[in-house]
């Protein structure tokens, strides 16, 4: 745990009581000040009071004692209307924040220049956060990886000289974090995205912008528009002891970091074309597939580098990487069959990501739909030799599928998998691949995403059993 100093013997507000909430209670507590508590929800009480907080009524409470508003990320801070809580803080005349400023201060306290290295973006932040994290770990770094993946900011031990810290911010953790200067700074790309919670694209990109803004190294994406012009923005500023550095996974740079084939190629400025360094080789890297892996890893290995590793040990970091569950991960074979669990991919654009990777595919899709449905995905469907029906978007897929491939309803992932598993093994193909990579949200039939995965992966290795059991009585 890192404990709130910076708090010490003061008031605090903490409202939204989840895992994130109760670890900065914690740490508020564990740093002595003194933390009145509160959340919407009964059961968020209920769990804090058991823990020993001190639950405080916040919409009856005085705020003229407090000094602060600590707010959980889920709340909303803007849009689409600033909480109740947020109206009395701000009435009040008290800064509002969240758990990654209270260890940014932290840090600023006990050792400012412990490395730290903060990930955001729309996509890709948990793989690239893992991946950087296993990288320096493999390299012999004390590595704290957490944030907005696994373990809260403040369950992590204290920034220390020699200890680096990995963190995953979302956009509402950077809203709540305004003094955010990380050593490594990486913005990996901008698509539109919880909008409902930032009212324009143009006010989510501004946000993400601050991730990277004050960072010594500012790791930029130049291959979508936002993150461009984040990245030009930057450069332009000149800001003293800092480099603005563009990364690439669709072309060559001049200089930067960028993809060339399998390969992650590091170019310093002034060096001539040929002597562009590769940092790492991708090929027949089954846990970073495809071309949105890719600048994942271009990213890690642009940010391990700058942490001092050298490229064989680079490449030895991502050769190692498990990849993450729940992402293109592989959960058995049978032969010439792969069974591989995309669970997280709960849109369609996500879902596209996994067809991209594959031919041969024999695809399980459903749950609660999205806007838009699979129809994005038409122009993959050449990949997929059947697909398989399950959940409350069956009949909404099944009329997209009408008449451009060959699909059965199933209605649940178990009858899905069997008939799948069933039409893969029969199949001609050299490498058939059954793929759970849904589209859709898990929650018509199960807790969430992670919940469907492990069902997945559970049903898998039951398949193997009985297969198991068959040959064993045939002998
Ligand atoms: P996040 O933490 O940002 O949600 P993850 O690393 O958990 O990202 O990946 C979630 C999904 O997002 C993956 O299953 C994949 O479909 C997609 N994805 C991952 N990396 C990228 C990327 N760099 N660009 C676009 N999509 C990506």
């Amino acid at each position: 745990m890192t404990p709130v100093s910076t708090f010490s013997g003061r008031r605090v507000a903490l409202f939204g009581l989840g895992g994130s909430g109760l670890a900065t209670a914690r740490a508020l507590h564990a740093g002595g000040a003194q933390v009145a508590a509160w959340d919407d929800s009964e059961a968020g009480r209920r769990e804090a009071r058991a823990r020993g907080f001190d639950v405080v009524d916040l919409d009856d409470a005085d705020w003229t004692q407090f000094d602060a508003l600590v707010l959980s990320p889920g709340v909303p801070l803007t849009h689409p209307a600033p909480h109740w809580a947020v109206e009395r803080a701000r009435a009040a005349g008290i800064e509002v924040i969240g758990d990654i400023e209270l260890f940014c201060r932290e840090r600023q306290t006990l050792a400012g220049g412990a490395l730290f290295i903060a990930i955001t973006g729309t996509n890709g932040k948990s793989t690239t956060t893992a991946l950087i994290a296993h990288i320096l770990r493999q390299a012999g770094w004390d590595v704290q990886l957490g944030g907005n993946i696994g373990t809260p900011i403040l369950d992590l031990a204290p920034p220390s000289e020699g200890r680096i810290h990995v963190i995953e911010c979302s956009s509402f953790q950077i809203d709540l974090a305004p003094s955010l200067a990380p050593t490594i700074g990486v913005l990996i790309n901008l698509t539109p995205d919880h909008l409902d919670r930032h009212g324009t694209m143009e006010s989510y990109a501004a946000v993400k912008e601050r991730l990277v803004e004050r960072a010594e190294i500012a790791l930029v994406s130049v291959d979508d528009p936002w993150c461009h012009a984040i990245g030009a923005r930057l450069a332009a500023a000149e800001r003293p002891g800092q480099q603005v550095i563009p990364v690439s996974a669709k072309r060559r740079l001049d200089w930067g970091y960028f993809i060339d084939g399998s390969l992650v190629m590091s170019k310093g400025y002034d060096l001539a074309p040929t002597e562009a360094e590769a940092l790492g080789d991708l090929a027949g890297l089954d846990t970073l597939r495809g071309a949105h892996n890719a600048q994942n890893a271009a990213f890690a290995c642009a940010a391990a580098w700058h942490c001092g590793l050298d490229g064989e040990r680079i490449a030895a970091g991502l050769r190692t990487f498990p990849g993450l569950p729940h992402r293109l991960e592989e959960v058995g074979r049978r032969g010439r069959v792969r069974f591989i669990n995309d669970s997280k991919a709960t849109n369609a654009d996500a879902a596209e990501k996994a067809l991209l990777c594959f031919d041969d595919i024999y695809w399980i899709i459903g749950g609660r739909a999205k806007a838009g449905g699979i129809e994005p995905l038409r122009p993959h469907f050449f990949r997929i030799r059947k697909a398989y029906l399950i959940g409350e978007a069956t009949e909404d897929f099944g009329r997209t599928l009408e008449g451009a491939l060959p699909f059965e309803r199933c209605g649940t992932l178990d009858a899905a998998l069997a008939r799948a598993a069933r039409d893969a093994g029969a199949s001609e193909a050299h490498e058939a691949v059954v793929l759970l990579s849904p589209a859709c949200a898990s929650y018509d039939q199960f807790a969430n995403f992670e919940a469907r995965g492990n069902a997945f992966r559970d049903l898998v290795s039951g398949l193997s059993a009985v297969a198991a059991s068959l040959t064993g009585e045939q002998q």
